[in-house]
Formats: structure tokens, sequence, C-alpha cells
């Protein structure tokens, strides 16, 4: 008896191995086993059983041990996660990295959970005098009912250690529980289950009621505006699946920016929720991914990877903010976890809901085959209205010097007057950093970066030249390093200009700045939102990271410094982002009482995807955007696969690709498919290599799994023999590099 056996590694093809006799019985699809490999032994999963008379005369090596009696992931599951590797040309042992959290451990260790004391407030009230701190957490406590020392630390400032000194006294009573690791609670917690859905709330999850009470695949796509209610409807709908026995994964694109939406599912679902995602330990990722195996939960939340979670029988998965391109993977293996979702969903005779206020040209096009149902929350929340956008012309602005040009006077007097009514205002511009370009006046050279074919940013703050693709650091040269000139000019404009500009112009005002250079430092996020929750800050100046989901009701004014940056992208998708990204930051604008403008700068205020995100016309835009698609027959008429190669030698980097698209030109010709290149990468030097692409343009629905993957895995080896790497990368997002 022979199995094939996968192991953890980035090898196209599975290994056959012979099982010894007598140990038949233990072969088992999905038991996990100890196999030589080369000199070493490696633990590997066994994927299928094998018809030994195909393998002829070849020697197999034998199973060392067998790690499980009962399959340590299911068949079914095991099905998926082959079905999905193939659909991204990845070998089945790297979509195992990718998919289990802790690896193929050879023993597996038991996950002690962190545990933490909690408090809660004994019967009666406390008569012992008490000092104002005291006075607090005894207030927290009796508020949340239970609460961990952490929470509590959260809300007051020492509160574990007040809260320790009050049980001594028995004022407070504690306990040991499990630390919910994942769940760290709001500081915003929002009253919820009590809501009595609106009528479009209604309609929307008749529709998924229906749909899950059939237990058939079905897929919905939810179009509903910032702040009309998605959330409330995601989280009924996983109560509708529960009610029907069945799991739910709930996908959002960053779970570290969404600490509200963790407040909210703990509200709604206590315990009964577990968490994936990145910011965990691998202990906690395992500890979380063995609760859902085990069948402990019924909810994951998490990023992209939780669409592979272990549940037994999910029978619903939410993604939200679908159009997100952080559901892209972009290292190791590529895939699309909201593409990934939909295949896991029909496999399982699930139901699938893609909500956006602004939905992929990709889901949009679904509803109108008739593969998804469009379902719409077309109003805000207690008619608050939609904010008022106005589209300035910066071009106007060249009389302007400096960083002044940047501002238009529509700008600069909405920002005055937002301020001088005690409200508060957004301003965003998609560039981190405070001048991305250093260019000599004299003989108008820019300083590049050594390792790649890009300029660099000028990060004031740090006081360095960053670059943004292999992040190198250089100081700022004194000097032209051509032609030994003194006036080296910074050009353009970064966030920490403009908070410098803003700063400067208005000098009362509490100018506070969030992009991925602060937001990833830990605490920083969770304490601007605090201070902007409790309007410590006036203007808050960031990139797309102020546009993500925030509630802020005291925000009434949002100004866009430059709408073109996502514009100018050699990249099919480049208006698709510009309109999400506006349409997402305008969102922000007006969420309480008081109505939000809005006020975008542009250099091309005439393009369609700026004109419709000012007129909220997002069906306008798609049916524009469609039109062109299908003209060109980009996604989601047809899709690509974009081959990367790239190495240190360029004349080998080339030769490879000539190379590869020479041996590809006949069967994809017969099979149909069109072949744009070999050409350089758009950035085609990058951390010191060179890049050369081709780009393939095939039908929709071409099951790329089954042609590419014997088409490739010679290729590859050809390339590698030349020192060239080469990466299949199916329906890409990244055309630049
Ligand atoms: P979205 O996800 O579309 O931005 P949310 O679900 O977060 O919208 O809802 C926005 C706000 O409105 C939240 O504060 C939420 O608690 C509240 N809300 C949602 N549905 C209702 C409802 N039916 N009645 C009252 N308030 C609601
Ligand atoms: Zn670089």
């Amino acid at each position: 008896m022979f199995v094939e056996v996968a192991v953890p590694l980035p090898i196209d093809h599975p290994f056959t191995y012979r099982v010894p006799s007598g140990r038949e019985a233990c072969a088992r699809i999905g038991v996990r086993v100890l196999v030589p490999f080369g000199r070493r032994r490696v633990t590997g999963l066994i994927t299928g059983i094998v018809d030994g008379s195909s393998l002829g005369e070849r020697e197999a090596r034998e199973i060392l041990a067998f790690l499980d009696d009962e399959p340590y992931i299911s068949p079914a599951h095991l099905a998926f996660l082959s079905a999905a590797a193939r659909e991204c040309l990845a070998p089945m042992g790297e979509m195992l990295r990718a998919a289990l959290p802790g690896g193929l451990p050879r023993r597996e260790s038991p996950t002690s959970p962190r545990t933490e004391t909690v408090y809660v407030a004994p019967a009666g009230s406390p008569d012992a005098a008490l000092t104002p701190g005291q006075r607090k957490v005894v207030a927290a406590v009796l508020e949340a009912g239970e609460i961990s020392s952490s929470d509590l630390s959260a809300l007051v400032k020492g509160g574990a250690g007040i809260a320790r000194r009050l049980v001594a006294k028995g004022i407070l009573a504690a306990s040991v529980r499990e630390k919910s690791v994942t769940l760290a609670a709001s500081h915003f917690p929002e009253p919820s289950g009590a809501l009595v859905p609106t009528p479009h709330q209604e309609a929307a999850l008749a529709r998924t009621g229906v749909a899950l009470a059939s237990g058939g695949f079905a897929a919905f796509v939810l179009h509903g505006i910032t702040g009309s209610g998605k959330t409330e409807v995601y989280l009924r709908a996983i109560e509708q699946a529960r009610l029907t026995g069945r799991q739910s994964v709930y996908l959002v694109p960053e779970i570290a920016l969404t600490p509200q939406l963790l407040g909210r599912v703990r509200a709604r679902f206590g315990e009964g929720a577990a968490v994936l995602h990145s910011g965990l330990t691998r202990a906690e990722r395992t500890h979380q991914w063995r609760r859902i195996r085990a069948g402990e939960v019924f909810l994951c939340i998490g990023a992209r990877s939780a669409v592979f979670s272990p549940f037994a029988s999910p029978g619903l998965f939410v993604v939200d903010e679908e159009h997100d391109s952080a559901y892209k993977q972009e290292e190791g293996i590529r895939y699309q976890a909201r593409d990934i979702a939909v295949m896991r969903a029909k496999m399982e005779g699930a139901v699938v809901l893609l909500g956006s206020a602004t939905p992929s040209a990709e889901s949009i096009q679904r509803t109108r085959t008739g593969d998804a149902t469009l379902l719409s929350l077309p109003e805000r929340i207690g008619a608050r209205h939609l904010p008022e956008i106005s589209v300035v012309d910066l071009k106007g602005q060249s009389a302007r010097r400096g960083a002044d040009r940047y501002f238009s006077s529509a700008l600069e007097d909405a920002v005055e007057e937002t301020l001088s009514r005690g409200e508060k205002a957004m301003l965003f511009l998609n560039r981190r950093g405070y001048a991305p370009v250093l260019t000599c006046l004299d003989c108008g050279t820019t300083v590049h970066c050594r390792n790649c074919q890009v300029s660099l940013t000028f990060h004031k703050q740090d006081g360095v030249l960053l670059c943004h693709y292999c992040n190198a650091k250089e100081a700022p040269p004194e000097r032209c390093g051509a032609c030994g000139g003194h006036k080296v000019a910074q050009v353009g404009i970064g966030t920490e200009r403009l908070v410098a500009w803003a700063a400067r112009r208005w000098k009362e005002a509490r100018v506070a700045r969030l992009d991925s250079d602060l937001g990833r430092k830990r605490g920083f996020y969770e304490d601007l939102l605090s201070r902007m929750h409790s309007g410590e800050v006036d203007i808050l100046v960031g990139t797309q990271m102020i546009a993500k989901g925030h509630d802020f009701p005291e925000v009434t004014f949002v100004g866009v410094l430059l709408a073109d940056l996502s514009l100018s992208f050699p990249d099919f998708r480049s208006a698709e982002r510009t309109f999400q990204i506006l349409t997402q930051v305008s969102g922000r604008a007006g969420r309480g009482d008081r109505p939000g403008t809005v006020i975008i700068q542009t250099l091309s205020p005439e393009h369609v995807c700026i004109r419709k995100a000012a007129e909220h016309d997002f069906h306008g835009f798609m049916e524009a955007e469609l039109a062109e698609r299908e003209a060109l027959g980009y996604p989601p008429f047809g899709r690509m696969l974009l081959l990367r190669l790239w190495g240190p030698k360029l004349e080998r980097v080339q030769a490879a690709a000539e190379e590869v698209a020479e041996a590809l030109s006949r069967p994809l010709s017969e099979a149909g498919i069109s072949m744009l290149g070999p050409a350089p990468s758009p950035i085609a030097f990058v951390k010191r290599k060179h890049r050369y692409q081709i780009l393939l343009k095939m039908p929709q629905r071409f099951a790329v799994g089954d042609l590419f993957p014997d088409l490739l895995r010679p290729l590859r080896d050809v390339a590698k023999k030349a020192g060239v790497r080469m990466e299949a990368d199916v329906d890409p997002y990244n055309l630049m590099v």
C-alpha cells in the first residue's frame, strides 16, 4: 500500500511513501506521519491513497510513524485546501503552511491558554469611603458586570492595581479565568441586541435567512453605504446560521484596525467566537485554530487566512469590505480570500455574503450574471445624510508656492469654519513621509534608492530618506551627488509635511497623524482612537488608515488633498480604487447629528471616478467602469495570470523570460490565451533584482488549475538553473513589480 504525503515545504508535488505492512488501517487521509525526507525526517500529511500498480519499479521509502489515530485535518477540509491550492497554482505544502497556524507539529503540544484575573462586584453597595480612583474602578466593574484586569486598566488608569486593593478590602471579588487573547475589549462599547432592524436590513436578512434555511449555496452582494448598518446584518446572519446548526467565518480586511468591531462581536457572542489574525502569537493562533477544529466555537472572525478555518460545517462566509485589496495575499502563496470564500461556500453548500459601500467590479458583475443576488442598504441609520462633496481643480493653484500650492482657499476656509464651530476635520493624503522626492535645483537629479528603481521619500521625523519598496535608509544628502550643488529641494507632500503645514496654519488646533509609520506601533492606534473619541484631536491627518470604518461623530469635514495619487498608477484597477477610497474617506464626514461636507482637490476634475464619487453615484461609476473593462477584456470579463521573473543579472532574467514565453506560446494559443510580454516590469529593479513579467489574459471561468501546474513546473526549473525565480500570480492586484 502506498500513500501520497504533502510536506509543508514549497515543493510542487506530493511524495509517495510505502505503508509498513500491518499498518494499513492507520493510513487514512488527513493523518500526520513522520517520513524520511532526504537525510532529514519531516512531518507530513497523508493527502491520498495511491494505487501501487501505477508506481512501476520505483522505490518508495517507508513511513516511519503515524502521529494520529484520528485525522488531524478532516478529509473534507483537506479536499477544500487542495482545491484552493490548485486554484492559486500553489504547492499543497505551501497551502498547508498558510492554512495551519502552527504548521504541522510533530507532537501536538498542549497550548496552555493564558489566564487572567476578572473582577466582579459583590451584591450590595460598598459602604467604605472610596477615593475618586476607587470609585471609578467600582463604577466600571458595576457597569461591565464582570471585567478583566487588562480591560479595567484600559478604562481607568492604574485600574488593575486599585482593583487588587479593593479585593483585599472585600469590596470587589476576583476570580481567574482563561484569557480571551483575542477579543480585547473595545473602549467604546455600543448597545447591541436591542436594535430593531430597519426595513432594508429586514429585507436583506429575509433573503439570507431563506438561503441559510435551504442549506444550499447562495451568494449575496450587500451594497450598503457607509453607516447603513451592514455590520448589524452580518451579526444577525451569523445568528441565523447558528440556528441552523452551522458555523460562520467573518472576514475583515485588517483586524488590527477594527477594535470597535471586536467589541461588538464580543458583546454579541462572547466566548462563542474565535479570532485569527497575524497580530496573535503563534501559540495563540494555534490555540484558536484548535478551538475551531474541536467545534468549541461557532464563529471565527479574522483577516484573510481565517477563510481556512477548520470548521466541520461552515454555513456562512461574511466578507466585509469585500472590495479591499488586503484580501489578496501578496507574499508566499498568493490567494484572494474573497474568491476562496466563494469557492468554499460552493463546496460546502453555504451562503456567502460580500458586503461593501463600494462593491468590487468582480462582485457587481456576479450580480449581473445572476451568480449573486444584490441586496441594498441605501440609507444611513437615523436618516443622516451623506455629506455634500465638492470638487476643487488644483490646476488653478500654480500661483501659490511651496506646500501652499496643495491648499485651495476653499479647503482652508472649510477647515477654518469647521474649527470655529468646535467641530473636527480630517485631511486625507495617500502618501506617508514628508516629501516623496528630493531634487537638485541646479542639475535636476533626483535621489534614488540604490536597490530599487524608485525615488527615496524624505521622512523628516526620523531624519532619513526611506525607500518604500525595500525599506533602505539613507541620510539626506547635503549636496547633490551628481553636480555637488547645494540646492537640494524637497518636492511634493506627504502626511508629515501636511501635519506641519496644518499646525503652522492653525496654531490653536491639536493636529494628529495616522499612517502606517505610526499606526503599526503598539498601542499607538488604540490611543489615537480614544483621543479622537474624547475630542482631543481637532485635525486628523492620514493615509488610507483614517478611511477605514471609524465612526467619529464630531468629524464634520473631510478634505482630500490630492485625489490623483492613486489614479496615476499604470493599473486597470486605478479608477476603481480611487472611487473606492474617495467614497470611503468621504463617508467619515457627518456621522453624528451634524451634516458633513467634503472637498476633493484634484488635477483631473473631469475624470469619471471623481465626478461619480462626488455625486455618490456608485452605479453610474460602475456602469462606465464595467463597459471599459469589457471593451478591453480585463477582469471581471476575463482572467489574468501574471508570471514574474526576477534575478540579479539582467541578461539572464531577460533570457529566461524569453525562453518561458517561447515555450508557452504554442500551448497558450491552442488554449485561446493571449500573452503580453515578456517586458520589464513597470518598476524593473527592486531589492537589487531585475524584474520581467509576462501577462496572460484568458476567458472568464478559465480553470487555471487544470492547465498551468503541469505547464509551469518544467519552466520554473529552467529559470532556476539560470539563477532566476519565477512566480505565478493568479488574478493579480499588483501589476507594478
Ligand atoms: P456599517 O457597517 O454599514 O457602516 P453599522 O452596522 O456599523 O454600519 O451601523 C452604523 C451604526 O448604526 C452603528 O452604531 C450601529 O449600532 C447602528 N445601527 C445599525 N443598525 C441599527 C438599527 N436597526 N437601529 C438603530 N441603530 C442601528
Ligand atoms: Zn529600495
